[in-house]
């Protein structure tokens, strides 16, 4: 498989704001930010789409959720709100083929999305 653009920000060939990382996952800042914070959390397993998930990613899953709560709460948006949104396929808007959770944040979003 062809490394897609956020291997390429994981290994540090491509240069981006890094917000997190452990030995499984790593969190950047978006580079054309859609809200005030918009910061993508992405597995260092390059996944291509949610379409792809195995039965044994289902705790990178989870994983992935629990770091976009605690980044949140540190950016001060948990209280007011926030939105976790996986983009799955051309249809729904994705472009990166390396699964990716948006966490956006500090503003008002509407329901339902565009
Ligand atoms: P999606 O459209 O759901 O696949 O989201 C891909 C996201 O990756 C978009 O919000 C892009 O702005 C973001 N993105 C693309 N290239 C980069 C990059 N080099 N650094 C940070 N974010 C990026």
């Amino acid at each position: 498989m062809e490394k897609s653009i956020f291997t390429r920000i994981l290994e540090r060939e491509i240069p981006a704001t890094f917000e997190y990382e452990d030995d499984e996952i790593f969190a950047i800042n978006d580079i054309a930010p859609k809200a005030p914070t918009h910061i993508l959390i992405i597995p260092k397993k390059q996944i291509p789409t949610i379409n792809d998930l195995q039965p044994e990613d289902t705790g990178l899953i989870g994983k992935m959720v629990q770091i976009a709560k605690s980044i949140a709460k540190q950016k001060g948006i948990a209280d007011d709100g926030y939105r976790l949104v996986f983009n799955v396929n051309e249809g729904a808007g994705q472009t990166v083929f390396h699964i990716h959770l948006h966490l956006l944040g500090g503003r008002i979003f509407n329901w339902p999305p565009g």
